[in-house]
């Protein structure tokens, strides 16, 4: 730990962030993912790696927080431009591999790892040295041993966080505790087949708006969502983003971050499946991970003006994996298309009594870029890709009326068109577990 309480710290006067300008973004998520061994690292991999570059490098201290049940080391790594002094930077603690055998999220920490370790390209230098970055690529390392979700209890750890009853959050809880820092993040993958309507596409959770909440708090996590929106847009990436409220189960990592330390906090869920191979899912967490931190350098560099951060100015050039959106015929006369947005489903005045995915039909023209829900004037989720749908959590829900809203956005947030309809929901519903 001495060798976090660091030396000279010398702060630029420009901003040069990550993907903005200089560097090619889609370049440098293939430059971080050239760092992918070629298969998944071990535990013991990730421990041995980790010492050596922290015996290698002055940008790398790596140290274990904790023993898993089963006795095995719990590393954690943070990466700062040499020099730094706490306090000086923004601080990002990101965790991956809760669940054992969800894998990218070891990968994308390590191969961002060893870039940043490595690399002498000056938008990264930049980036460290306003935002220490601290990294746990493998917080279950019991269960990444035996490729399962669970630890070696048997617990789900990513529902062990209001109880703290495992070694393992237990470590990371005290770890955050010591390093206090600004945004937390938390890397996760979805299974390939399931029916979830959530669990489609990838998808990224935040704060939304909460009375437990700053408005700015919520409303800066939910601006960092819209801008991965963009930048998952320009990458051919489908997104969906849900807001979390406090009435959602706050036993889960990234909620219990964000409700009761106050941190911005997000869960990045890479999809599996569909021939998205690890370096897809990858270049997925890579592209959070770094539109978290230039958030965050952004606000060291300007603590209030989030609005003008440098990532909406410039946004990367497309590689797309979609087809292209359907654009108005080239020659001739041509009437501008105008975006619309319809709810198709529910109908308006429907009685909801379970399960019910809400579903928007929108016509759009080449401004549009992502369509949000909202129940009652509280925005709850958001999406760039069709279907547009968004899983009502009914069980949040009190019996009665409630408005439903859908409303199609520019990439700068405005409204292009919207739609609203009443709903019902019945008394004594019962939940159906999953
Ligand atoms: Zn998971």
């Amino acid at each position: 730990m001495t060798r976090l309480r660091l030396k000279l710290g010398v702060c630029p006067g420009l901003i040069v962030l990550l993907l903005a300008g200089g560097v090619s973004a889609a370049n440098l998520l293939d430059e971080i993912c050239a760092q992918y061994p070629g298969r998944p690292h071990s535990w013991l991999e990730v421990v041995n790696t980790l010492k050596a570059l922290d015996e290698a490098s002055p940008r790398l201290s790596a140290y274990s927080v904790g023993l898993s049940h089963e006795g095995r080391q719990i590393p954690l790594a943070a990466l700062y431009a040499p020099g730094t002094k706490f306090g000086e930077t923004a601080r990002l603690f990101i965790i991956a591999r809760q669940h054992g055998s969800e894998k990218a999220g070891t990968e994308a920490t390590m191969a961002l790892i060893r870039h940043l370790v490595g690399t002498q390209n000056e938008p990264e230098l930049n980036l460290l040295r306003r935002v220490t970055l601290i990294i746990c690529p493998m917080v279950n390392p019991d269960g990444a041993e035996r490729n399962r979700r669970r630890n070696a209890q048997g617990r789900d750890l990513n529902r062990d966080w209001a109880a703290l009853s495992q070694p393992e959050t237990r470590a990371i809880e005290a770890a955050v505790r010591m390093w206090r820092p600004h945004a937390f993040v938390d890397l996760h993958e979805l299974p390939a087949n399931s029916r979830k309507a959530a669990y489609k596409v990838n998808f990224v959770e935040t704060l939304g708006p909460d009375a437990a909440l700053s408005p700015a708090l919520s409303g800066d996590c939910m601006f960092v969502a819209r801008t991965l929106t963009f930048r998952a847009n320009a990458y051919g990436f489908p997104l969906n983003a849900f807001f979390d409220d406090s009435s959602d189960n706050l036993a889960l990592a990234h909620r219990h971050f964000g409700f009761r330390h106050g941190l911005y906090s997000f869960l990045l869920e890479a999809k599996t499946g569909g021939g998205r191979d690890m370096k897809h899912r990858m270049r997925f967490h890579l592209l959070g991970m770094l539109t978290i931190a230039a958030f965050l350098a952004g606000k060291v560099a300007a603590p209030s003006a989030t609005a003008s951060m440098p990532l909406e100015a410039q946004p990367p050039r497309a590689v797309s994996r979609r087809p292209a959106r359907p654009s108005p015929a080239p020659a001739g006369p041509v009437e501008p298309v105008r975006t619309t947005v319809r709810l198709v489903s529910p109908a308006a005045g429907s009685e909801i009594a379970g399960d019910t995915v809400l579903r928007a039909e929108v016509t759009s023209s080449e401004e549009f870029s992502y369509v949000t829900f909202e129940i009652d004037g509280r925005v709850k989720a958001l999406t760039n890709t069709a279907p547009f749908e968004y899983r009502l959590d009914w069980t949040d829900l009190a019996p009665g009326g409630h408005k439903v809203a859908v409303r199609a956005h520019n990439r700068s947030g405005t409204v292009l068109a919207q739609d609203e309809i009443p709903i019902r929901l019945r008394g004594e519903t019962t939940q159906v577990a999953e």
